[in-house]
């Protein structure tokens, strides 16, 4: 006779495991099954922070195959300089558009982002990688002190600079290009509940409820959403 194994009550995650398998697949079940029958079809990829108070699916209202996503510290982007190295944000965005075909990518910051105080303050010794990695954030730092508005600020710029280093991967360029993938820049303010698009004619980021687009990529050519392509 087997020993019935009792759940341990206290480990939190093995209770939500279940709950998972218990509770919401089963609600969900075809569409998980389509997804593994079809294979998954997603049409964007975001780009996003790390932060754990920005949660993607809540924002944009999507589901199980509507979104790849690549997150990492700061949402920054490496720049594409051809050492092919082991960098997992970059084989995201090779996979993303070269493999999956997506025809939108997200660079999404956020309001009292981590990543970017650190990039100012400084990370610490034992952090060597991460103090590496914040230096794709430099160009976005501004001269000042780091008040809460200059924070602002910098993450939004940088936002805007992971934006202009995604059109150095010759396949966004040549994607872009041809009016198959459009990219946006989005700052998500935690607070407000509400994220900030940024739009190239203002050269600045609108609130979304104020706003006529998801976000305009720096880039031509501007594809809008009925399909019309504006050239620069
Ligand atoms: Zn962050």
């Amino acid at each position: 006779m087997n020993a019935q194994v009792l759940p341990d009550a206290s480990d939190e995650l093995l209770l939500r495991l279940q709950r998972f398998h218990a509770d919401y697949f089963p609600l969900h079940q075809q569409r998980f099954q389509d997804l593994v029958a079809q294979g998954q079809h997603p049409k964007t990829l975001f780009i996003g922070c790390s932060d754990s108070r920005l949660v993607p699916y809540l924002l944009t209202g999507t589901g199980p195959g509507e979104l790849f996503i690549v997150r990492n510290v700061g949402a920054l982007v490496p720049p594409y300089d051809g050492s092919h190295g082991l960098h997992g944000t970059m084989a995201g965005i090779e996979f993303a558009v070269l493999q999956l075909h997506v025809q939108r990518i997200i660079v999404c910051g956020h309001s009292h982002c981590g990543a970017i105080r650190t990039a100012y303050e400084g990370a610490p010794e034992e952090a060597k990688a991460l103090q590496s990695w914040l230096k794709l954030a430099d160009e976005a730092l501004l001269p000042v002190r780091p008040s809460p508005e200059a924070l602002l600020r910098t993450e939004q710029r940088s936002v805007v600079l992971q934006l202009e280093r995604l059109m150095d991967y010759p396949m966004v360029r040549r994607e872009v290009q041809a009016g198959r993938l459009t990219l946006h820049g989005w700052h998500y303010v935690i607070e407000e509940g509400e994220v900030h698009v940024f739009d190239v004619q203002r050269g600045d980021f609108v609130p979304a409820s104020q706003s006529s687009h998801s976000g305009t990529g720096p880039f031509p050519p501007y594809v809008e959403h009925d399909g019309q392509i504006i050239a620069d």
